[in-house]
């Protein structure tokens, strides 16, 4: 059985699928309101190179992974006993109320003392930055915050991760994607030979969980945003992987749906990302796993192309 009909059988998938071609061309979004902040933060542009490694996913076969061998563990779903923590993670990832909700694209004026602190954070070591999360007031969040979730992984990786926020796991735990919606998504990078222990870089783009997991209002990714700028910069990964619809749109200024916005590469401060369902989403969505496989896929393309240009 090859690596993709292993996945599939494992995730429950019973129907063999084919990646579906990518689109050829990247998508350039409109360009951004004056009134938004930090203009320089995100762009979605045409990459002809990109573009063409989109294309070329078409032909990607999972056995061409050259990364450890791929076992039935490596896919280990949630198994019945897990269910009620499913249904709870899902439930918060997609009650009708977020569900309507759109995910509002950051809208900031400046100001010298914001500008001072985005220019401060900026200029943070991983140390002094890990520091000034954990003592964080900036926002709102911090009055119901059990723990800060700052990330977790290799900070030299070429992949990165970010999602949305924190959830209740998260903020008991203070690590990103944990419980059941985590060990989905270990269970796909491991298919890639990634581990968050080892070579990849998990991160939010909140550090404090919403109450209630309610969808993070636009001043909120504001104050946080520049945290995971720094990271970013820190890291400087190769590719940027975004989970669900909130992060995605946050980060991209965007609101274009997720099932537009997946399949094509984006930038974020100058590096490729691509866009894939939240894990949350994916326990409950069967067909959508495969969807979400392609994308790796296409973010494991992207790093293959850059690492031959380099
Ligand atoms: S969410 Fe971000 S800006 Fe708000 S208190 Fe937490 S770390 Fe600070």
């Amino acid at each position: 059985m090859n690596r993709r009909a292993m996945f599939l059988e494992v995730l429950g998938i019973p129907a063999e699928w084919v990646p579906r071609k990518a689109p050829v061309t990247a998508v350039a979004e409109a360009p951004l309101a004056e009134t938004i902040v930090m203009a320089e933060a995100s762009e979605v542009v045409k990459v002809a190179a990109m573009a063409e490694a989109a294309e070329s996913v078409k032909s990607v076969d999972s056995t061409e992974v050259a990364t450890p061998p791929m076992t039935a563990d490596n896919f280990d779903t949630p198994d019945a006993g897990d269910a009620a923590e499913i249904a709870e993670t899902v439930e918060a990832f997609d009650t009708p109320a977020r569900a309507a909700a759109p995910a509002v694209p950051i809208l900031r004026q400046s100001n010298p003392e914001q500008d001072g602190r985005d220019a401060a954070i900026a200029a943070m070591d991983w140390p002094t930055l890990a520091a000034s999360v954990a003592g964080c007031t900036d926002c709102g969040l911090c009055a119901t915050r059990t723990n800060t979730v700052f990330g977790v992984g290799d900070q030299r990786a070429e992949w990165m991760l970010v999602g949305e926020a924190p959830g209740e796991n998260e903020d008991l735990q203070g690590e990103p994607f944990v419980g059941q919606a985590g060990k989905l998504l270990d269970n796909m990078l491991a298919a890639l030979g990634l581990a968050r222990d080892r070579n990849v870089y998990i991160a939010n783009v909140l550090k404090c969980r919403p109450p209630g997991n309610r969808n993070p209002e636009p001043d909120e990714v504001a104050q946080c945003e520049p945290y995971l700028k720094r990271q970013i910069a820190l890291i400087k990964p190769k590719v940027i992987v975004v989970l669900g619809r909130f992060a995605a749109q946050s980060l991209l200024r965007s609101t274009t749906p997720i099932g537009k916005l997946r399949g094509t590469v984006h930038t974020y401060e100058g590096i490729p990302v691509v866009v894939t369902y939240h894990p949350a989403y994916l326990l409950r969505t069967l067909t959508d796993k495969a969807r979400a496989w392609e994308d790796l896929c296409l973010a494991r393309e992207v790093l293959n192309r850059a690492g031959a240009q380099a």
